[in-house]
């Protein structure tokens, strides 16, 4: 698989309109991005037009840099659902995160996906005594919805914890191997249209309804609009909305990485998850704040590490610039042009001389084993 994928269907456009079936203007949280693909390739497959429409490119949003845990353990939510809002709501809530781990699942089964989907326990751990009765109100409730919780003391939380909610069998995996797989499956189907860098810019209602965006129209009986900001906005949602920013690091600890997925409730959150299929990495993510309001991101990613070495033995932190990468795969940015030499291994010695003596021209070595 390519690290980027392009989905340049056009043959739909040549008069400017494409009908589809169903017609998907990307999607909302994690959990129904996934569920959404999944069905959107099912309902192609079962002979249905479906068009997928998406601005930029497939995971380049925010689901292609989250944690990938995929769990209905979200920090202590259950009691405040069910105290707030009524058992039943809480009830939907929990029922709805679990068909869609579930759903993922299935589909990982179905269509046989690599991406080391993997079932693992989630914590939600707190580290004041003050929130201990929080947690047992938290699992009590939980089981009382079914689902499978239990409370954990101190001496079960590999980090500096009171006390933790304990849900079994939730899941982690590599969410871009799992949507490029389904992305390739559902553009090769003849009937339907992946359509990336395609900005969707109004939806009219009617039989059909019609999709205008920036390269032509949509015609669809059915459509779905999951942008995760609303593009859409009759309600003026955009209004209420709260713009937040976060950061995960990846760091390969020395040794024991945790056997199940953690996020520490407080100020600033903790959030921890081991990658299965690469030896002893943990991603580690926190640090939120307003967007706008969190000062430099450089300092807000030494924080981040600096909770990482003082929870976990941190053999190296794993960085790289994702739009700078982005750019050197797609060929805007050429960084090769500053390296002067390549040269075998063996000769290292000798190059690291030249290039102390800062001999004219030797610039920048690249070392081949
Ligand atoms: C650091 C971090 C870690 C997280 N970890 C987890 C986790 O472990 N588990 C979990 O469940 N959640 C996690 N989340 C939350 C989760 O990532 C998001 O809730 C989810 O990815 C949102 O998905 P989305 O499809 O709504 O948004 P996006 O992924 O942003 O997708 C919206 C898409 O709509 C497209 N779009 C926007 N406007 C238009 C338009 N006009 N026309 C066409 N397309 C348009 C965008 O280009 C984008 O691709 C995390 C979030 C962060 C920031």
């Amino acid at each position: 698989m390519s690290a980027i994928q392009r989905y340049a269907r056009t043959e739909p456009w040549d008069d400017g309109v494409a009908t589809a079936r169903k017609s998907h203007a990307a999607t909302t949280a994690l959990t129904t991005i996934l569920q959404t693909y999944g069905r959107t390739l099912r309902l192609s497959e079962a002979g249905q037009s479906v068009a997928l429409v998406e601005r930029d490119r497939i995971a380049s949003g925010v689901t292609g840099r989250t944690t990938a845990k995929i769990t209905s353990l979200h920090g202590l939510r259950y009691d405040y659902l069910a105290d707030r809002f009524g058992l039943d709501v809480a009830r939907l809530y929990a029922e709805a995160n679990e068909a869609a781990i579930d759903d993922i699942e299935s589909t990982v089964d179905e269509y046989d996906v690599d991406c080391g989907f993997e079932r693992m326990p989630a914590y939600t751990y707190v580290d004041s005594a003050d929130e201990v009765d929080d947690v047992r109100a938290e699992a009590q409730t939980a089981s009382h919805l079914d689902l499978p919780a239990s409370v954990v003391d101190a001496s079960s939380i590999p980090f500096e914890g009171e006390s933790a909610v304990r849900f079994d069998d939730r899941a982690v995996f590599h969410l871009r191997a799992y949507l490029f797989e389904l992305a390739d499956r559902f553009a090769s189907g003849s009937e339907s249209y992946l359509f990336e860098r395609t900005t969707v810019t109004d939806v009219d209602e009617g039989t059909p309804c019609t999709v205008s965006t920036d390269r032509g129209s949509i015609q669809a009986d059915d459509v779905v609009v999951a942008t995760h900001f609303p593009v859409v906005d009759k309600g003026v949602y955009f209004a209420r909305m709260k713009p937040k920013r976060s950061y995960i690091l990846a760091v390969r600890v020395a040794k024991n990485p945790p056997d199940g997925m953690y996020y520490r409730r407080g100020d600033p959150t903790f959030s921890v998850r081991p990658v299965p299929e690469v030896d002893r990495l943990v991603l580690v993510g926190g640090q939120g704040h307003r967007t706008g309001d969190g000062g430099s991101t450089t300092e807000r990613y030494r924080r981040l590490e600096r909770q990482a070495r003082s929870e976990f033995d941190v053999e190296d932190v794993k960085r790289y610039d994702r739009q700078l990468r982005e750019m050197i795969v797609e060929g805007r940015a050429e960084p090769g042009f500053i390296v002067s030499h390549v040269e075998p291994l063996e000769k290292a010695p000798e190059m690291y001389e030249r290039f102390d003596e800062r001999e004219e021209g030797v610039t920048k070595v690249l070392l081949k084993p």
